[in-house]
């Protein structure tokens, strides 16, 4: 492999560490030791992936260019995980980054300015869809979805990628804990509570994903209620009138994961 040829498992890797480097899961350092370790991926592009994934959920200019396969795959991933207005930002980023590159004059990148109309063009429409639709309620089912709900893994070291109707739920909720009130401010003012579908996502439970089967959470409760540790009781939980928890899916939890 040519020293500088970026895979599409380095893209790929590489994503789930920058995210984890931007949540603060993990160290820069440590995700790029990791991400050199794990693919063989030469430091500084390494580094770029980190600094680039910050620039995109900022919206700033970043200068050392990702080749089309990672730009692509990783304004997917923020379209996906983080929502249209992320996903606006980061084709922002991609912009001033193009722009400063035109103006090195070394040459353009017409690929990427491919990329960048189609995904402004998919981006007001999608917008068009949102405006016309309405309040919340009109979210999309489970049924609606390109893909079916990827299975929210538990383990020690928790990553949670939530899904689009996780993230309305928590920003419903303004990531205010729904069992404590809780919410976790980072660095840089942004809120953080997690999404928890309380009939989980695949096998064995194959619970939906709808806004009626999703609280929002802190951490603590988050693998409180993943693990059975803790009963939930609608009347004490917090409520949004635009978000309806369905009883049916508490009561799954009490009788089929607490305890368990
Ligand atoms: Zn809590």
């Amino acid at each position: 492999m040519a020293e500088n040829e970026i895979t599409q498992v380095m893209s790929r890797r590489g994503y789930e560490l920058a995210t984890d480097v931007y949540h603060r899961r993990t160290t820069r350092k440590q995700a790029i030791d990791t991400l050199v370790s794990e693919t063989d991926m030469n430091r500084g592009s390494a580094a770029d992936f980190i600094a680039n994934f910050r620039h995109m959920r900022r919206g700033e200019e970043y200068h050392r260019t990702l080749n089309l396969f990672t730009t692509t795959y990783f304004l997917d991933r923020v379209r996906q995980e983080f929502g249209l207005h992320a996903f606006k930002t980061a084709l922002s980023a991609l912009q001033k980054h193009l722009d400063y590159y035109d103006a090195l004059g070394k040459g353009r990148q017409p690929k990427l300015r491919e990329l960048l109309q189609k995904s402004m063009d998919s981006a007001h429409l999608e917008q068009d869809l949102i405006d016309k639709a309405g309040p919340p309620h009109d979210a999309p089912q489970a049924s609606d979805l390109a893909e079916a709900p990827r299975r929210v893994a538990t383990t020690i070291s928790r990553i949670v990628r939530d899904t689009v109707l996780a993230n309305r739920v928590k920003a419903l909720h303004n990531y205010e804990c729904q069992i404590c009130g809780h919410t976790i401010t980072l660095a840089d003012g942004s809120r953080y509570a997690e999404g928890h579908h309380v009939r989980p996502l695949g096998a064995p439970h194959d619970g939906p994903d709808v806004l009626g089967n999703i609280l929002c959470l802190c951490p603590n409760h988050h693998a409180a209620c993943d693990l059975g540790a803790i009963s939930l009781d609608s009347q004490k939980l917090r409520w949004n009138e635009a978000h309806q928890m369905d009883q049916k899916f508490i009561e799954y939890h009490n009788l089929t994961i607490f305890g368990h």
